[in-house]
């Protein structure tokens, strides 16, 4: 991994974009693992115990939470996390710490949320 941080201190950004990375995978294991528990469900006789809108609105907000989780490690591993993809500006760290998914800085993300 040679994936660094723009706008980031030197020193702090190996680190940052390790600890980014251990919460992007633990995102992906967690929201993965869900996934697996909700399908089940939706396999049982009555579904578990969910209300039928429920379970789907669940399901739909974790397969996002892995595709999110997912599609920022990708970026890691191509070099462009923590790159904005409209303006191409370094996302702040803050702004990562706060959203590791993030694709876009605040500005962009006001103007085009993802
Ligand atoms: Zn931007």
């Amino acid at each position: 991994m040679t994936a660094t941080l723009h706008g980031t201190a030197a020193a702090g950004s190996a680190s940052s974009l390790r600890l980014l990375r251990d919460i992007l995978e633990e995102q992906f294991a967690v929201q993965t693992n869900r996934l697996t528990e909700l399908v089940l469900c939706g396999e049982l006789p009555r579904l578990g115990g969910y209300d039928p809108r429920t379970l789907a609105a669940l399901t739909r907000e974790t397969r996002i939470g892995v595709a999110a989780a997912a599609d920022a490690l990708r970026r890691m591993s191509q070099n462009t996390y923590g790159t904005c993809e409209r303006c191409r500006q370094a996302i702040p760290l803050g702004r990562l710490h706060a959203y590791p998914e993030a694709r876009y800085c605040t500005p962009c993300h006001q103007v085009s949320p993802s």
